[in-house]
């Protein structure tokens, strides 16, 4: 892997400003079970500089990327029905191979994700926008999943008195903002439960996807196992998508993506047996006992790493009390945002990057005007034609039941709500549709209680930011519109169990 090879190169000139000094050392191996969501210090300036270019210059990633994003798409009925079907005959072979060869391919799996961290990131940036800061921490999730989950499907074969019946078919479709993290985590979970799995990523994020099933078929192609246990599609057209998740073959789909998705998926099969995460409007609360350099920095975080375009991003910020009628928390949140350098992928000191596409809809409405009773704090500002690439904006003002309080936009625009008590304050949080993610700065104990009792969310966070949940210690999942089905969480110990079927059988012994 050549661009791997480059990781060892020490460079000539001084390292960027914004980055870990001593890159310079060569990698070591990365540790198989830290479950640390956290960026890869491995990775040199050097490797980064050569990112950079190639991002510029948008280079193809593999050839195989390529290809693999070309083959998978689907043109009619009969063939999607043949991809199916191969998938299925697959896997009885997956199913048979047992828990414990399963877990080892999985294992490899993670070790070839991790292989190719650069060219994730390298194809996260290009067809993404996904800057290096936000993409290194992604693999690392990826790579933590895969090793997760490898251990979790062990288990399934040990419950006392039930015995797992895999699905006969999982299909995955993932969304555009976390191209490798969430198509890989869906995946493998579904393969460490013994499905087989078709997998669709967003459309935009295709090549993404294909890599990331690239790392898996080489686990697979290792041991001898048929790649048709994971099959990568794109479809022509949005009727075969309805036939991809009606497809009587299917047993599961896994979905993040946005309500009315999940929404449109019911309508396309209303027993459809469906995981899905689904959208958020995420708040933080500061009272006035909190760390407030400590909560600015976490709410600006949350609020525009990957420009706002996480489930999990703080889109309100609560203010309790003297927080609210003092200047002070203001002012830190506005240098905070300020601070942050605005850029696109091949500049590695980046922190937020570009959207998806053009601001447009709601969005390009919540960047350019205010509604009622609302002031500008900082205001947006579009820093380029092409529309994409925009200075986050804060606003205050934000009135309960005002449309700024209710819906998601998923961008670079964070609103300010004011209360006068916690209670309050915990109110405006519970009042919106979505319950995904919550956070609470507050040093005060008895706040804290009071925020965990109540709080409607299914992440919570306690003087941290709502981003970033990291597998196995945080599991990830929602309440109320955030979540539609079983609601158990990614990354966690229950997710493995929604997806297959259970029937009792005698305890033995
Ligand atoms: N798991 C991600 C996080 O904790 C969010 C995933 C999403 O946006 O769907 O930030």
């Amino acid at each position: 892997d050549r661009f791997l090879a480059s990781l060892a190169i020490v460079p000539s000139s001084p390292p960027a400003p914004h980055r870990v000094q001593d890159r310079t050392q060569p990698p070591s191996p990365a540790p198989r079970d830290h479950f640390e969501n956290t960026p890869d210090t491995d990775t040199s300036v050097a490797a980064n500089r050569e990112w950079g270019a190639r991002i510029r210059d948008r280079m193809p990633t593999s050839e195989l990327g390529n290809r693999t994003a070309e083959e998978g798409v689907v043109h009619d009925a009969a063939e999607l029905d043949e991809v199916l079907a191969r998938a299925v005959e697959a896997g009885q072979v997956w199913r048979d191979l047992g828990a414990d060869r399963r877990a080892e391919i999985l294992h490899a799996a993670g070790d070839a994700l991790q292989a190719r961290r650069a060219e994730l990131l390298e194809v996260m940036g290009s067809e993404c926008g996904k800057v290096l800061e936000q993409g290194d921490p992604e693999v690392s999730e990826a790579v933590d999943f895969a090793h997760y989950y490898a251990e979790q499907g062990r288990h399934l074969e040990t419950v006392e008195g039930a015995a797992y019946e895999p699905a006969r078919l999982t299909v995955v479709t993932p969304p555009w903002n976390f191209p490798v993290a969430i198509p890989a985590g869906s995946t493998l979970a579904a393969l460490a439960s013994g499905s087989p799995v078709v997998i669709k990523p967003a459309a935009s994020a295709r090549r993404s996807g294909a890599v990331m099933v690239e790392a898996l078929w080489a686990a697979l192609d290792d041991a001898g196992v048929t790649r048709d246990v994971l099959r990568y599609v794109q479809v022509s057209e949005r009727d075969l998508g309805s036939q991809l998740i009606s497809h009587p073959s299917v047993e599961r789909v896994i979905l993040t993506g946005a309500y009315e998705t999940a929404e449109l998926f019911r309508s396309m099969r209303p027993d459809l047996p469906l995981l899905a995460e689904t959208s958020g409007k995420n708040a933080v609360i500061v009272t006035p006992s909190a760390d407030l350099d400590l909560a600015a920095k976490d709410v600006a975080y949350s609020a525009f790493g990957h420009a706002g375009q996480k489930c999990s991003a703080a889109s309100l910020v609560i203010l309790v009390g003297s927080v609210a009628t003092s200047k002070r928390f203001r002012s830190q949140l506005v240098d905070a945002v300020t601070s942050y350098r605005v850029g696109r992928p091949w500049d590695e000191t980046a922190q937020v990057g570009p959207l998806i596409g053009p601001a447009e809809g709601k969005l390009l409405r919540a960047l350019t005007t205010l509604g009622p009773g609302e002031r500008w704090v900082i205001e947006p500002e579009q820093l380029d034609d092409a529309g994409d690439l925009w200075r986050p904006g804060v606003r205050e003002g934000v009135r309960p039941g005002s449309e700024f309080h209710r819906v998601e936009y998923f961008g670079p625009v964070l609103g300010i709500m004011t209360a006068e008590t916690l209670d309050e304050a915990i109110d405006l949080v519970n009042a919106v549709d979505f319950g995904l993610t919550s956070g609470l700065h507050s040093l005060d104990d008895d706040e804290i209680s009071t925020w965990l009792r109540r709080v409607e969310a299914g992440n919570l966070y306690v003087n941290r930011g709502t981003t970033g949940a990291i597998v196995q210690r945080q599991p990830f999942g929602g309440w109320k519109r955030s979540s539609v089905g079983t609601g158990a969480k990614a990354g966690g110990p229950n997710y493995l169990l929604g997806l297959g079927s259970w029937t009792d059988r005698p305890v033995t012994g």
